[in-house]
């Protein structure tokens, strides 16, 4: 058995010279692999992974009254409110020292303008958009092999024409301002981690 050591490379490395804070988000529908590639680039570029699915998920198990609120939206695959998931990212990201990897949003424009206003009140920026494509066909497949509870075929589909209509427009919204990089997210795990490392080159933010 091969051995790799991979070193974990410090924050700076990504860094333009003279910024101290990096900050990205991933892109991509439902079962596209973000959650499993957030996971890893956020370990290997020291950055602190904010999913807004998961933290809905911790709130639903702990019953809490955000939690409550959150519930129905996501058993039907609709977005949960704006008001709830800003109030919930603002407190989040105000509490992130490191740079971060947003995985789950902005689901919509409407979000992604809210993280631009946050975010200049706080002298920060988004610096790349990943975006992780895969077909349709895939994902559904996907999907239904993952087995969560907002998994079951008819939410697959209501999941995936919500994102189709109001999530798509994000990625054109950060295009427009040229920081998405697509990444063929029907590859291999570990194929899709390399591609999206030589995009974000050790030698800084370009
Ligand atoms: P995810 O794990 O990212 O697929 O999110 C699971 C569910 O949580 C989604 O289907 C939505 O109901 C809800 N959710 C997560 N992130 C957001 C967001 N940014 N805006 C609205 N709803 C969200």
């Amino acid at each position: 058995m091969k051995v790799f050591w991979v070193p974990k490379l410090p924050v700076s490395n990504l860094l333009e010279e003279g910024r101290e804070i990096v900050n990205l988000i991933l892109l991509g529908p439902p079962g596209a692999g973000k959650g499993t590639q957030a996971e890893k680039i956020a370990s290997f570029f020291s950055l602190t992974h904010i999913s807004t699915g998961e933290l809905f998920r911790q709130e639903v198990s702990k019953k809490t009254s955000l939690g409550m609120q959150a519930k129905g939206f996501m058993d039907r695959g609709e977005l949960v409110p704006d008001e709830i998931v800003l109030a919930m990212i603002q407190s989040v990201i105000s509490e992130s020292q490191n740079g971060f990897l947003l995985d789950g949003f902005p689901r919509n424009v409407e979000q992604a303008k809210a993280l631009g206003t946050m975010l200049g009140s706080q002298n920060l920026r988004i610096d790349h958009v990943l975006s992780l494509e895969v077909p349709e066909d895939v994902i559904v497949e996907r999907m239904v092999s993952r087995g969560r509870s907002d998994d079951h075929p008819d939410t697959i589909k209501n999941r995936l024409s919500v994102y189709r209509e109001q999530t798509q427009p994000v990625k054109e919204f950060y295009a427009e301002q040229g920081l998405v990089h697509e990444v063929n997210g029907s590859q291999k795990v570990d194929t899709v981690f390399d591609s999206i490392c030589q995009l974000l080159p050790k030698g800084g933010v370009q």
